[in-house]
């Protein structure tokens, strides 16, 4: 099934499958922060990232929204759709939390009136700046209408997001996600949703995501675990 590895990134290892079209994406134990700077072996992250990011990927294709999740193969292995990766992170805020309080000196956690996208540039060379829609078109990255469409659905992304993680006593206060093209053109959710890439907090305040490596509040894994047993007990797995 795993043939030859395609790519090697901070988080994951992806590898071609017999299945055209079909790649394999195997989650690692490795946790990096600042652009990788820190960076960490934490044992068991891959298992859960994996297992947390199978169960919201398959919520969000029932509920509609057209992503690169076929199945979970195994603990750290999932079967995905092949795509092209808009190097562009689509930042959604509901609160106020991270770079964003840090640019505007604003506490964290400060429910935004309305949510806010961001767009970043996805180039580890140039430390993932932050660019606006003309700089998206200038460097050619996505077209006009190809914009609008990851605008509105990273908003309708996040209608079932923050309904799934409410549920289960989270709020979601951000997330980054990715998207891609596939060989016909259509554009399609992929690479995770989970911990490393949301700010989850509890209803006591408590970060249940990766600031707890970032910051040095706790042990990873333990948080993730919390947040695994949440979804596994709300789809009753
Ligand atoms: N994020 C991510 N990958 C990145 C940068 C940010 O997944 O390379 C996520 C991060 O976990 C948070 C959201 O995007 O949920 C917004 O991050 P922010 O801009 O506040 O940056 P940070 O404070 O994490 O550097």
């Amino acid at each position: 099934m795993k043939n030859q590895l395609l790519y090697s990134g901070k988080a994951k290892d992806i590898y071609s499958t017999d299945r055209e079209g079909v790649i394999l994406a195997q989650y690692k134990d490795q946790a990096t922060a600042l652009n990788g700077v820190k960076k960490e072996q934490v044992a068991g992250k891959g298992r859960l990232n994996n297992q947390i990011s199978s169960l919201i990927f398959q919520h969000l294709n029932e509920a509609g929204i057209a992503t690169h999740f076929i199945e979970q193969l195994s603990e750290t292995e999932q079967l995905n759709q092949e795509v092209s990766i808009i190097p562009l992170e689509v930042v959604l805020r509901n609160y106020t939390a991270g770079s964003f309080s840090k640019r505007f000196g604003l506490k964290e956690g400060i429910k935004l009136k309305q949510p806010i996208l961001e767009f970043y540039y996805k180039n580890d060379d140039l430390d993932d700046p932050f660019i606006n829609d003309e700089h998206v078109a200038f460097l050619d990255l996505a077209t006009a209408d190809e914009l609008a469409f990851l605008k509105a659905e990273t908003l309708r992304i996040n209608e079932v997001l923050q309904a799934l993680f409410a549920d289960i006593g989270l709020t979601l206060i951000d997330y980054k996600l990715e998207f891609g093209r596939t060989k016909e053109g259509q554009i399609i959710l992929a690479d995770e949703v989970s911990p490393d890439t949301c700010r989850l907090w509890d209803a006591a305040g408590n970060h249940m995501d990766k600031d707890v490596f970032r910051r040095g509040l706790g042990d990873l894994t333990d948080v993730y675990q919390v947040v695994l047993a949440k979804l596994e007990d709300k789809f009753k797995k």
